[in-house]
């Protein structure tokens, strides 16, 4: 089975995505982390200032990593497509089949709100928020060091918010008209 996850950024997407993972046993590939992991400086300077990386990098990334082995069998995607242009390509190019849309819906204070607290293991990638008021100082799964993400400050996010508002929603209603 294959999962999309959507919804705005801190809508909690990639914390449900861990926990789908967990429930079953499917492997999560986020495209954001994806991204962060390839050494073009251009792709960390586009992700630092909230934009839309461009799409060839996207998709050339997206689609070496959907041959890989453990993704044979399912994966919880979180991240792509995310824009219009990219949905053609999704499309077109039939890069995935997605079995199940889990859309997010969040009020903007509240989002707003997470973004300062968001702790991301440095290691196995968990994500913690301070505002669950758990107390961990490591991550509670692996014992790595916590890393705050170069975009997760609340000017930023603002630049986030108002490009999944612009580039990203409109592409639910292709997925709801697929009776996804
Ligand atoms: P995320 O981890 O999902 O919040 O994504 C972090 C950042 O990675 C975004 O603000 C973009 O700069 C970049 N990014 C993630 N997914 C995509 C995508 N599908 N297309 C272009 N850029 C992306």
């Amino acid at each position: 089975m294959n999962f999309l996850m959507f919804g705005a950024p801190m809508a909690g997407k990639g914390t449900l995505a861990n926990i789908l993972a967990e429930k079953y046993n499917l492997p999560t590939i986020s495209m954001g982390e994806l991204l962060r992991n390839t050494t073009n400086p251009e792709v960390k300077e586009y992700q630092a200032r909230g934009e839309m990386v461009p799409m060839q990098i996207v998709l050339d990334v997206i689609k070496e990593r959907l041959t890989q082995e453990d993704v044979q069998n399912g994966y919880i995607l979180d991240g792509f497509p995310r824009t219009p242009e990219q949905l053609t390509e999704f499309v077109e190019q039939k890069i995935a089949n997605i079995d199940v849309v889990v859309d997010l819906e969040v009020p903007y204070e509240r989002l707003l709100e997470r973004v300062t607290g968001r702790r991301t293991c440095k290691q196995c990638g968990y994500i913690y928020n301070t505002s669950w008021n758990l107390g961990y100082e490591q991550c509670p799964k692996c014992g790595g060091e916590w890393g705050i993400r170069s975009d997760d400050n609340e000017e930023t996010y603002k630049k986030r918010y108002e490009v999944y508002l612009n580039e990203t929603l409109p592409i639910l209603e292709y997925f709801k008209n697929e009776g996804k």
